[in-house]
């Protein structure tokens, strides 16, 4: 699962991360993981 970094607010696709863009407007997302953190920059 996707969340954006500015607002927390969780993305439910993981496909297309590149087209995404929270309602925010921020265009980067972490990816939850048990032990890690990926950041995840759409441009
Ligand atoms: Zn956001």
């Amino acid at each position: 699962m996707y969340r954006c970094v500015r607002c927390g607010r969780p993305l439910t696709s993981e496909l297309g991360v590149q087209q995404l863009e929270c309602e925010c407007g921020s265009r980067m997302f972490y990816k939850e993981r048990p032990n890690m953190k990926k950041i995840v920059y759409a441009i």
